[in-house]
């Protein structure tokens, strides 16, 4: 049984895996087999082969979540179990489907649906059709590391077996090995690593992926235009991520830019980007400004729900984990309302959490909260797109935030496309003593407003000097 205990970065990381494989997916989805757009002009406006709402992610990462949702328990029951989540997937929920996924999960419910029907139809499909080769298994694969996050050699053989209930061709299933442990070490160890995983393969392939990763390497990524083939998808989503790595957390941005402007099956090699860089970077390291608007085909299903996923699949590991499913957050005994509006733009109210109460008095329409809040705590009147969740800790550890400074600027820059929208915003975390006020002063810095103007009007507004480490860093940090 694997079993390890997970410190919070990892936590941070984990919950990052499937966010970032779907705002890659709803980045992508605008542009799937069409005109070829300039890097950098990717948006999240729908359309595609669903067609989908705007933030939508397509089949890529429902059929991540539908591996996640299994929970990824040991044994063989696991794969039939996956097999199951498929077929109710295909049946029930699939907005648009890949050929080889869809003919082998037709004939492996024929065969009574289960693992070894599926494995034997994906077998026949490919030595019936010689096209198993596609990139339908490692569009979905990441997710998979998340089972035995401390065991590389049982995260190869999950892989493998997944990837091969619909692609039996060795490259899909190798590409899904490689791809997924790179996806592990990414969690555990907050690195990004692909050759790590050649010791995984078999022998003989060894070599030719090598070769494969050097030329991802060496060529620009818009060279792997044709990429509906899973080598020169692994190649499209790798040279994206080797042609970006020197910008540190600005890497998902511009990796997923990279990856969308590379043409074709776009929202596929950006799902198969976000994965692993959701998973180096974690939820704090990606861009608010997507992570609110990324839902599924349920409206209601968006990133709390797809971290929570992520958790579940990782439940193995560390079982206690519930947040973010429970339904309230908030303290007990609870805290004193706030809800006060800045000097510098009266629309913004910076408060506690037991403003939450208060928003439609307040006449609140945007909600950022910088703790954590359960199902229930954002009243149902505020947009699902208006709620907006940060990962900030509020700590004098400098390592307890993995990305400080780019964690404040994301958010107060999403706080300004809010206002830009015309939205009334409450910015909250607990009490309001410093996450709250730090925001707030990167917030009104991006303004314009001098800094020692802005420091007077938030510590007038929460009616205390703020002190510490964040508010150290919004106060010296570049805007
Ligand atoms: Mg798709």
């Amino acid at each position: 049984m694997v079993r390890i205990r997970l410190d919070s970065a990892q936590h941070n990381r984990v919950a990052g895996v499937l966010v970032g494989q779907a705002i890659g997916d709803a980045l992508g989805v605008p542009y799937e087999f069409g005109a070829r757009i300039d890097t950098g002009d990717a948006r999240m406006i729908g359309g595609g082969l669903g067609p989908y709402a705007p933030g939508e992610y397509s089949d890529d990462t429902q059929m991540a979540v539908a591996i996640a949702r299994t929970g990824l328990d040991s044994g063989y029951a696991l794969y039939d179990s996956i097999a199951g989540s498929f077929i109710a997937w295909r049946r029930e929920q699939a907005t648009d489907i890949g050929n080889a996924t869809r003919a082998v999960l037709d004939a492996g419910l024929r065969n009574g649906g289960g693992a070894q029907a599926l494995w034997d139809a994906a077998a026949e499909f490919a030595a019936r059709t010689g096209r198993a080769a596609g990139n339908g298994a490692l569009m979905r694969t990441g997710v998979v590391a998340l089972a035995a996050l401390d065991d590389a050699e049982l995260t190869a053989e999950h892989a493998a077996n997944i990837a091969r209930l619909t692609h039996a061709d060795p490259l899909a299933i190798e590409s899904a090995v490689l791809w997924t442990e790179a996806v592990r070490v990414a969690v555990v160890e907050g690195r990004i690593d692909l050759r790590g995983g050649l010791r995984l393969l078999p022998d003989p392939s060894r070599s030719y992926w090598s070769s494969a990763i050097t030329e991802a390497e060496s060529c620009e990524p818009r060279h792997f235009r044709r990429n509906g083939f899973t080598v020169t998808a692994l190649q499209a989503s790798w040279s994206s991520i080797w042609h970006t790595r020197h910008l540190g957390v600005d890497q998902v941005e511009a990796g997923l830019q990279t990856a969308v402007g590379i043409g074709h099956d776009t929202d596929t090699v950006a799902a198969i980007t976000g994965v692993l860089l959701g998973a180096r970077y974690g939820m704090s390291g990606l861009p608010s400004n997507w992570v609110r608007h990324v839902r599924g085909p349920d409206v209601g299903f968006r990133a709390p729900q797809l971290v929570a996923a992520a958790f579940r699949a990782a439940s193995r590991n560390d079982l206690g984990r519930t947040w973010p499913q429970i339904p309230s957050m908030l303290g007990v005994p609870a805290q004193t309302p706030l809800a006060v509006g800045l000097a510098g733009d009266p629309g913004v109210l910076l408060g506690t959490e037991a403003d939450l109460a208060r928003v439609e008095e307040l006449g609140v329409t945007a909600v950022v909260s910088l703790s954590r809040v359960g199902r229930l705590d954002v009243p149902e009147l505020i947009a699902p797109e208006n709620r907006v969740e940060v990962w900030l800790i509020d700590s004098e550890d400098p390592s307890a935030n993995a990305h400080l400074e780019w964690t404040l600027r994301d958010v107060a820059r999403t706080v300004r496309a809010l206002r830009e929208a015309g939205e009334r915003v409450l910015l909250h975390c607990v009490a309001a003593h410093h996450r709250t006020p730090s925001v707030a002063l990167v917030y009104l810095r991006l303004l314009g407003i001098p800094t020692h103007q802005a420091i007077r009007d938030i510590e007038a507004a929460v009616g205390h000097p703020v002190s510490g480490l964040l508010w150290r860093t919004a106060t010296e940090m570049e805007i």
